[in-house]
């Protein structure tokens, strides 16, 4: 069985070949994929969450609905995580970090030296700025936020969200789906529109309107309404309440890096690292917390800035990659950025980047009317992203054309 605590440790030193700090999709990856090709060398993987490494897209979806018991969205079961001959600390956050001198400190006061880093601590939930402390107000990250939203979603009668973006909307989706009364409150003019572009965002405006989700887009949220600590309302920007039982604020996230401030690190919305993910002599980052490509203009819309990608996909294969980077291979992290979401037995699917300009929009395959698509998604007259709607085979093979290097015949 894997370790799940530690005695306290405060003031020892210990020395390790591979430190890696976060353990869900990018953590638990180098450190799998370090095993598989080879690597005999120790390997310590800490995380600030107590239970064993899961996966978070089943929080939103099959945990929150009560189909899959919670042990269901563990990455590995215990066996698998033994055969890895971690040091696994659980429940054991990071608190600082000194990258000139290789030394990483736990909370419980032990000093890792290492030599090599990963950092892989994703993103923390956004909560609505200046808002008091009320029951019944949620935001969904963790697993046991899961499991507290499912536990007040079965007494509630009405939900509101907050952010119709991804998470918002597959929280939507699901609360309808237990027969909840459910509001979406949300800036933009469509919903998941920072990820589709208006008209796509129109589908999913269509599919959750369908279904008996009251969406309210171009919307702002002025703030919520408490009594006696409880929220009972969510104040819009026109000063109308609407009445709730259950808050959920999805209004997105921020990388998970305050402990690092003052590591020596450049930290810029994320930890900033190179095209290789490399953030400093011997520290990488992966996954959510990583802005990758800074400088280099590599793929994926880096541009002088970086690109972060938040999805699970990128979180794997930045960590094979990185597993891979640390035993020696080099090349550039180019990756075609690839975010699914299932909401209402629909499966959306994004390969590449849909910009936040202007751009047109051709289905190639299907058809709006069959809710059953494939589109692509131009600029300048060149294709930026493919999307899928309920076409997981279609949208398959038209992600081959993001990376050809020939015309698309189709752009539109
Ligand atoms: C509810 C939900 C549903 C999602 N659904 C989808 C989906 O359908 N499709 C999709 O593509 N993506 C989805 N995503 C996004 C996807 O899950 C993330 O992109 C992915 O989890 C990123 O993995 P990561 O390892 O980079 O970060 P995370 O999964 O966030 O893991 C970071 C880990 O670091 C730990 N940590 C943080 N700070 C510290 C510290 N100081 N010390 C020690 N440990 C620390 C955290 O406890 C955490 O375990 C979803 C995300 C959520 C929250």
């Amino acid at each position: 069985m894997p370790r799940r605590g530690h005695p306290s440790g405060a003031g020892v030193l210990v020395t390790t070949d591979v430190v890696i700090v976060g353990a869900s999709a990018g953590g638990l990856t180098v450190a799998e994929g370090l095993r598989r090709r080879g690597f005999t060398g120790s390997v310590t993987l800490v995380d600030a969450d107590p239970e064993l490494p899961y996966d978070r897209p089943p929080l939103s979806k099959q945990v929150l609905d009560g189909r899959w018991p919670a042990e269901r969205a563990r990455l590995r079961d215990p066996d698998e995580l033994d055969s890895l001959e971690l040091d696994l600390r659980l429940g054991c956050p990071a608190v600082s970090l000194d990258a000139p001198g290789h030394r990483l400190t736990l909370l419980d006061g032990r000093v890792l030296r290492y030599r090599t880093l990963v950092l892989a601590t994703g993103l923390v939930a956004r909560g609505l700025p200046g808002q008091e402390r009320l029951a019944g107000v949620h935001t969904l990250r963790t697993l046991t936020d899961s499991e507290l939203l499912r536990a007040e979603l079965e007494s509630a009668r009405r939900v509101v969200v907050v952010g119709a973006g991804v998470l918002g909307c597959e929280i939507a989706a699901t609360a309808r789906g237990l027969g909840r009364e459910v509001t979406v409150v949300e800036p933009a003019a469509q919903p998941m529109e920072r990820l589709l572009g208006p008209e796509l965002g129109a589908e999913v405006a269509r599919l959750h309107a369908e279904r008996g989700v009251r969406l309210l887009t171009s919307t702002q949220v002025r703030g919520l309404v408490g009594e006696a600590g409880r929220v009972v309302g969510v104040r819009t920007g026109s000063g109308a309440v609407l009445p709730a039982d259950v808050v959920v604020v999805a209004v997105g996230g921020r990388p998970a890096t305050d402990w690092l401030t003052g590591s020596g690190l450049v930290l810029d919305d994320g930890v900033v690292c190179d095209e290789r993910c490399r953030a400093a002599e011997d520290v990488y980052a992966v996954g959510d917390v990583a802005r990758f490509g800074a400088g280099a203009g590599s793929g994926a819309g880096a541009g002088e800035h970086g690109v972060r990608l938040e999805n699970r996909t990128n979180a794997t294969d930045q960590g094979l990659f990185v597993a891979a980077d640390i035993l020696g291979a080099r090349a550039a992290y180019r990756p075609v950025p690839y975010v699914w979401s299932d909401q209402f037995q629909v499966r959306v699917q994004v390969y590449g980047t849909v910009p936040e300009g202007p751009s047109a929009v051709r289905i190639v395959q299907g058809s709006l009317h069959s809710r059953k698509f494939v589109a692509h998604v131009a600029t300048d007259g060149r294709l930026v992203a493919v999307v899928g709607w309920n076409s997981p085979g279609g949208t398959r093979t038209a992600r081959a054309l993001l990376t050809s290097r020939h015309p698309v015949p189709h752009a539109p």
